[in-house]
């Protein structure tokens, strides 16, 4: 671990060693078989004793405790004491054999049978005239009373009476994580407190290993003040980890960069039109970022076709016109290549080499540009994450700007935080995002909105219609597409599969194209770059009308002269999908429409969520409603993306209680850090304890390096 290694201080080495058994392998715990270990693996989504001991319980089955069988409520899981009498073997209808054990529990008469049992087994393990304790559910079954394989215990309390159900896997059952849980716990040590004392008592939270304990070997039902607490503590370590970067980047002295702005007025002039307001404003929010001499941090948030693209690339030439170099790194290929295209013809017009740099340029080319940023012949260079791997060198990188950063997930967000030594970073993005995932993801960032679209801009008819009127909508394309329009059609699968009941684009791009030939293209994410390229080409430039796509194009296609946007299917898409899908047409002059074409037989979820799009277009409101129908973790990829705090609190299922936490989080961190930047006083010291427990202890390193 990064704290050990990097600092060998006794009274910190003893600290994370103290967590030195929580770190060990669960097949080294007592009691516990090596299948039985990788199965917990499985379901605790980790090999460590940590994992199990931070695996939840979905729910608690509550063991009532009776006497005699007649108490038992129906359908309950009980446990009850019992006289063990006779054995007897038999075999079920089914032919599996059995053993019936006649017993007796507080003067009435039980019956048990143990399934796939011998008699052999059940004369060792249950004894007659021995006491047992049985646990499961009673039937009354013609005058008696029957149990059917009950979990078995020589104590009482060899069975919990509370006990948590957590998720499985394979073959594990409920008595193993049981037993591997109680050697867990075994191993849990008291941790010294990283919380804020008035925070504890206010919330009324347990401290980390009594939280633990309460949830994982409940003696009461534990409610919901343990869960919450670890759920904070897994958000205070993202913060306490972010604010650790942040302020190591913040002490590097940033540069000034300053420039005379000749190049930025000849690819104005090339543009043909003056920036918005809105992007003039933007463009002066980074200017200063830029000319001041520390790390810029900066968010530009504008919905679809706010014109983003040109705010990035003044960006870059402010940063060409002071001598240095800035890359700009799109999520994928089919969108740096179209960003060249824009940048290339304004970029020449200001005599500034921009070059692209994606995993396809290769050989020659490729090697051309390598030697062109290594040697700062090449200022301006777009690409995709290949940009930031080894092997790439900069002579002097100043700007880093990334595009639709909801692509990229935390690690490489991290990462390009580190990545140069004074890199101002710009991160687009069209998806609004609240402030509490801008928390948890960056920490705390400058934000600059675009509002509103570039004049000119014809508003997007939405309409939601049903699957049953496509031939009347095919017939309406064939006369749009006669008046020069052009649509795209887009569509879930690439092709047909048996288990999906997906259109595929292949399909209806043969049908499409058999109606109207040549006149139909097809891009999606399996083609060659190059086969997708072209159609693309072929669609700009009029070539083909109807362009059958898969999200390929969500993000960043830009052809004004497209005026009808379809999509099949689209009670299966995101909201924020569907809008951004829709930011593709309504580019040009002409008015232009969506269609979202839905399946037979919506929901009325499916078809309200629908609504929400025809009725706005306003990326913000859409993006909130999609948070309150679905939560915030759905609209924004925010599991998928590992967002810091979804194990233990998943954002879907209570937001509010969410964003209240992150909230205190961030604050607490802050304060923590502000009064102990080096976590050497002894809350801080207990604070990289908990670092190290979420895996954010790599944020210390450097810390303790330099
Ligand atoms: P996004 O914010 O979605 O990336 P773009 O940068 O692609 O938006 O811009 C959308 C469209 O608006 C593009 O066709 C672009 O050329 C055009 N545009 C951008 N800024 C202006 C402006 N100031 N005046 C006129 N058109 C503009
Ligand atoms: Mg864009």
């Amino acid at each position: 671990m990064g704290i050990v290694s990097a600092r060998p201080d006794t009274r910190q080495t003893q600290g994370a060693d103290a967590l030195a058994p929580l770190m060990g392998p669960l097949a080294g715990l007592k009691g516990v078989r090596e299948n039985e270990a990788q199965l917990i693996a499985r379901a605790a989504g980790g090999p460590r004793v940590l994992d199990l001991l931070l695996h939840l319980p979905e729910r608690y089955m509550v063991r009532r405790r009776v006497t005699r069988p007649s108490e038992a409520p129906p359908e309950a899981e009980v446990l009850i004491a019992v006289t063990i009498g006779t054995h007897k073997a038999g075999r079920s209808a089914q032919g599996r054999p059995y053993v019936r054990v006649r017993c007796e529990a507080g003067g009435e008469p039980l019956t048990a049978y143990m399934m796939n049992w011998q008699k052999a087994w059940a004369e060792k393990a249950l004894p007659a005239g021995a006491t047992r304790w049985f646990a499961g559910t009673l039937k009354a079954e013609q005058d008696e009373w029957v149990i059917v394989n009950p979990q078995v215990s020589v104590r009482p309390d060899g069975i919990p009476a509370i006990q948590p159900v957590w998720p499985l896997s394979g073959a594990l059952t409920l008595p193993q994580v049981t037993r591997a849980m109680a050697a867990a716990l075994a191993l849990l040590p008291e941790l010294p407190e990283w919380n804020d004392a008035p925070l504890l008592r206010r919330e009324g939270w347990p401290g980390f290993a009594a939280a633990i304990r309460a949830i994982q070997a409940p003696e009461a039902e534990p409610g919901e003040a343990p869960r919450r607490r670890l759920a904070y503590d897994e958000l205070l370590s993202g913060q306490v980890a972010l604010g650790l970067v942040r302020r190591r980047s913040r002490e590097r002295p940033g540069r000034a960069l300053v420039g005379h702005g000749a190049l930025r007025a000849r690819a104005l002039d090339a543009f043909g039109f003056p920036p918005t307001e809105a992007q003039r404003l933007a463009i002066a929010e980074i200017d200063a970022d830029l000319a001041a001499p520390r790390r810029m941090l900066r968010l530009l948030q504008g919905d679809v076709g706010s014109g983003k693209t040109l705010v990035a690339l003044m960006a870059m030439l402010r940063v060409a016109e002071a001598g240095a170099q800035a890359a700009l790194m799109a999520p994928t290929e089919l969108l740096a290549r179209q960003h060249l295209r824009g940048f290339e013809r304004l970029c020449g017009a200001a005599g500034v080499p921009v070059a692209l740099l994606t995993g396809s340029v290769k050989g020659k080319a490729r090697r051309r540009v390598l030697e062109g940023l290594a040697d700062g012949s090449i200022p301006l260079v777009v690409g995709t994450h290949a940009l930031f791997q080894e092997g790439v060198a900069f002579r002097d990188l100043a700007l880093a700007v990334v595009d639709e950063q909801h692509r990229f997930g935390v690690a490489q967000r991290l990462m390009l935080a580190e990545k140069g030594e004074a890199v101002d970073m710009l991160v687009m993005t069209a998806t609004p995002i609240p402030r509490t995932l801008l928390l948890t993801q960056w920490g705390e960032m400058a934000v600059s909105r675009l509002a509103g679209k570039p004049p000119g801009r014809q508003p997007i008819t939405t309409r939601v219609v049903s699957q049953d009127r496509l031939p009347e909508i095919v017939a309406r394309l064939g006369e749009a597409i006669g008046r020069d329009e052009r649509a795209y059609w887009v569509v879930r699968a690439i092709s047909g599969s048996e288990r999906d009941d997906s259109v595929a684009a292949e399909d209806r791009f043969a049908e499409l194209a058999a109606r109207f030939p040549g006149q139909v293209g097809l891009a999606h994410g399996l083609q060659d770059i190059a086969v997708r390229e072209a159609a693309l080409a072929d669609f700009a430039a009029g070539r083909t009308r109807i362009l059958v796509a898969t999200t390929v194009i969500e993000v960043g296609v830009d052809v004004p002269e497209a005026t009808i946007m379809l999509i099949e299917q689209a009670e299966r898409f995101g909201l924020a999908a569907l809008h951004q899908l829709r930011g593709r047409v309504g580019r040009g002059s002409r008015p232009s429409s969506c269609l979202l074409v839905h399946s037979p037989g919506l929901t009325e979820g499916e078809k309200r969520r629908l609504m929400v799009l025809r009725d706005s277009e306003d990326g913000f409101v859409i993006a909130e409603e999609d948070l309150r129908a679905r939560g915030g973790g759905d609209a924004l990829g925010a599991r998928q993306a590992g967002l810091p705090g979804a194990r233990l609190l998943d954002p879907r299922e209570d937001p509010e209680e969410y964003a209240r936490l992150v909230d205190i989080a961030h604050r607490d961190a802050e304060l923590l850090l502000g009064k102990d930047p080096g976590l050497s006083g002894p809350r801080g010291r207990a604070a990289r304890l908990l670092l190290a427990l979420f895996g954010h202890d790599i944020s210390m390193a450097p810390l303790d390096a330099g």
